[in-house]
């Protein structure tokens, strides 16, 4: 879901790998000294530590030699709505390459089955990474690189409660601890975070500059401001289920909670719920607080929580 995963950098003994795979092909070490195969590439052959090795292109195909279910992200980097599907293939050639099968359910994994290559692009700059599928499935490609998900809809006709301000009963009956189906979801991406740095003035490294957040953040890349993220509220869409209706005037009086319980790396997908967590008569008028809380797609955590005061009079 994020653009802070780790991206692998070539080495000039791996370049000729990477950029094969850029090329649609796969290109293996093979030993011209033992005739055997070596991955990941380096400068010795791995059987009998000759130098003779060179790149030649293999099928990609293989057997699946191990694998696990990570419901856990092994990296925040990596939460998203799905389980990470890890894995270890063994090509034909005899070589093992840890790697991510795409395209297959959990019962259809089964150790031992036959599976081929999918170039999985992972980044603008055509970055392309080693997945694998099964040999049946109808997949040689897929793109991850983070894209904006399409606008929500907007309903035509809305099929929500409608409470009048004046019944104590229908309005203390939206109180409720569970919160709401979540929003649409939103892209917060390093060009968002920028232009949000410049229009606030704060822009600290850890939200605009990836190469150094990278070396000597914590969170191995920028992270987007809490206030930005707090702000993104407007644009994620949360059905509540009810309309208040039958007052005047509307105002937002703030906020009674805000906190940013963990950060949203650059390149996440995030999307809100709310609750209605209290309502309360008062001489200004009829107080509602509105918990909204934002999230990393996958995340437990949120990103934000806040205690929205409105206040209907
Ligand atoms: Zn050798």
């Amino acid at each position: 879901m994020s653009t802070n995963k780790p991206m692998p950098v070539a080495t000039y003994i791996s370049a000729p790998f990477w950029d094969g795979l850029k090329d649609g092909k796969i290109l293996m070490q093979h030993c011209a000294n033992c005739e055997k195969w070596t991955f990941y590439p380096r400068r010795h052959c791995s059987h009998c530590l000759s130098d003779q090795v060179e790149f030649r292109e293999v099928s990609g195909e293989g057997t699946l030699y191990t694998y696990t279910v990570a419901r856990i992200p092994t990296l925040p980097e990596f939460a998203g709505p799905e389980p990470q599907l890890m894995a270890v293939v063994e090509l034909d050639e005899g070589v093992r390459v840890n790697t991510t099968l795409v395209g297959l359910t959990e019962d259809e994994i089964e150790i031992g089955m036959r599976v081929k290559p999918v170039r999985a692009v992972v980044s603008k700059d055509g970055t392309v990474l080693l997945r694998f599928t099964g040999v049946n499935v109808d997949l040689d490609e897929i793109d991850e690189v983070p894209k904006q998900p399409d606008a929500p809809l907007v309903e035509t006709e809305a099929a929500v409660r409608q409470i009048p301000l004046s019944d104590d009963a229908a309005l203390q009956s939206l109180v409720s601890e569970e919160f709401s189906p979540w929003s649409n979801q939103l892209l917060v991406d390093q060009e968002m975070i920028n232009q949000f740095a410049e229009l606030s003035g704060d822009n600290y490294w850890i939200h605009t500059d990836p190469e150094r957040a990278r070396k000597e953040g914590p969170f191995g890349g920028t992270i987007a401001h809490g206030a930005l993220v707090q702000v993104l509220t407007s644009k994620l869409k949360v059905d509540l289920g009810f309309e208040i209706t039958g007052f005047t005037n509307m105002v937002n009086y703030g906020s009674e909670r805000l906190r940013f319980p963990s950060p949203v790396p650059a390149g996440s997908l995030i999307h809100s719920r709310g609750r209605v967590k209290s309502i309360e008569r008062s001489k200004r008028g009829t107080q509602m607080i509105l918990e909204l809380n934002i999230h990393v797609v996958g995340q437990e955590r949120p990103a934000v929580i806040n205690d929205l005061i409105i206040l209907y009079m």
